[in-house]
């Protein structure tokens, strides 16, 4: 060994492993977060920064997301930063009767734990939002919804757990894990191999690669998801709004826009998502892509015409096959643990990774952790060659 031994070493700089290292140092635990490239490089520096409600697949998911939803309230206070929280609500818009079916049973769902939502008539909808063709749809569905800059969330995480003992090394990927007797005994990086008496795997989509290095296949899967965003413009939308059915194109097509639009507190709007089916990551936007996203925006916002993109960007959108996160330790490895695939990452996140840290110092899943272990997908582990 060359490098120096801790309670845990944290792999991947996104979201998930800047707040499961910020909980872990709650505990007194010393920790080493190793990240491939920059912090917040991945995944979590492309995100939206919606914290969504209405996007819940199952009620009991919803019960999460909403509990997690409170907790991002005073999480700036708690982090000492500003998070630009901010709580616009969000329109989902709805083209036809079984979308507004499904839409009309998650209003019934918020109502009953009294959350602010309720549909919209396509009237309604032209009066809520002038700048939309509004004879696109039937209507849309109003649901309670938070935002924030998910790179002061990660950072905020980052720099807290800092304070509090934990050591980030950036530029570092690793490469391997070295095992004995069902346990790992050193993470290796070109430089130097780091021990940890356990070791958490928070890679987000990079997840599948880095648990293959010890034989276990997590069936991670990713959408190539591409977005936009304006230059400043005066006041011209209150709420989030957008179409539904982020993953349908995994479930046939190839490529699809699922339109997304929210007004920043500096003006800019930022414009999501041109998504494609990948099994390679790819960070660059496409020549698909964002003439698609153009296309579709213009469509259904004329007023957007002529209007200047600042930046354009794209990331791997990542997840489980049934849409909810996989958490758990890799099977036959007793000290190495993951945490992948967080469906409506930014207000389940902070619910999660707190539970992941209780988790890894009582040697078991806490209750709310449980469904999503990767037994569901009865998984195991290859013996090494
Ligand atoms: C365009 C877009 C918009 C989105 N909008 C929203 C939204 O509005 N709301 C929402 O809730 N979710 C949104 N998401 C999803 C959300 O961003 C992700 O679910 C979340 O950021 C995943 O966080 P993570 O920490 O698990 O992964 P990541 O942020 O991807 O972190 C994984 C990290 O691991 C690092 N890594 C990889 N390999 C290695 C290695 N070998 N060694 C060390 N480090 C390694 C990577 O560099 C990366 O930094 C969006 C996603 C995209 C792409």
């Amino acid at each position: 060994m060359t490098g120096q031994s801790y309670d845990f070493v944290v792999v991947g700089g996104g979201l998930a492993g800047a707040a499961i290292s910020y909980y872990l140092t709650l505990q007194k635990q010393s920790v080493l977060l190793l990240e491939a490239r920059t912090l917040c490089s991945g995944s979590s520096g492309a995100c939206a920064g919606r914290a969504q409600i209405f996007e819940s697949e199952s009620e009991s998911y919803l019960d999460l997301v909403l509990a997690g939803f409170s907790k991002l309230e005073s999480l700036g206070a708690e982090l000492g930063c500003d998070l630009e929280w901010e709580t616009p609500g969000h329109l989902s818009l709805i083209r036809d009767a079984e979308n507004w079916e499904t839409c009309s049973q998650k209003v019934s769902w918020l109502k009953r734990r009294n959350v602010p939502a309720e549909l919209l008539s396509q009237d309604q909808l032209r009066k809520e939002v002038p700048i939309l063709k509004a004879e696109s749809f039937l209507g849309a569905a109003f649901a309670h919804e938070g935002h924030l800059s998910p790179f002061h969330l990660c950072m905020g995480y980052l720099n807290a757990a800092r304070r509090q003992g934990a050591k980030i090394r950036i530029d570092t990927p690793v490469t391997g894990f070295q095992r004995t007797s069902g346990r790992v005994i050193g993470v290796c990086t070109p430089e130097n191999t780091y021990s940890g008496a356990q070791v958490i795997v928070a890679g987000g989509a990079w997840t599948r690669e880095l648990l293959a290095m010890t034989g276990f296949e997590l069936p991670v899967c990713f959408t190539h998801a591409e977005a936009m965003i304006t230059e400043k413009l005066p006041p011209i939308l209150s709420h989030h709004i957008g179409m539904t059915g982020f993953y349908d194109v995994v479930h046939g097509g190839n490529q699809s826009v699922t339109l997304g639009l929210g007004q920043h507190l500096n003006g800019t709007v930022l414009i999501s998502n041109a998504i494609q089916n990948s099994t390679e990551i790819d960070q660059n936007s496409t020549f698909w892509g964002m003439p698609a996203l153009a296309r579709a925006l213009k469509q259904y916002f004329p007023i957007f015409e002529g209007v200047r993109i600042m930046r354009t960007w794209a990331a791997p959108s990542p997840f489980l096959p049934d849409y909810a996160p996989a958490i758990g330790w890799v099977p036959g490895i007793d000290n190495l643990f993951f945490a992948a695939g967080f469906h409506l990452a930014v207000p389940t996140i902070p619910l999660f990774c707190e539970d992941i840290a209780e988790s890894v110092g009582i040697g078991r899943l806490v209750e709310r952790l449980i469904p999503f272990s990767p037994q569901r997908f009865g998984v195991g582990i290859q013996e090494e060659a």
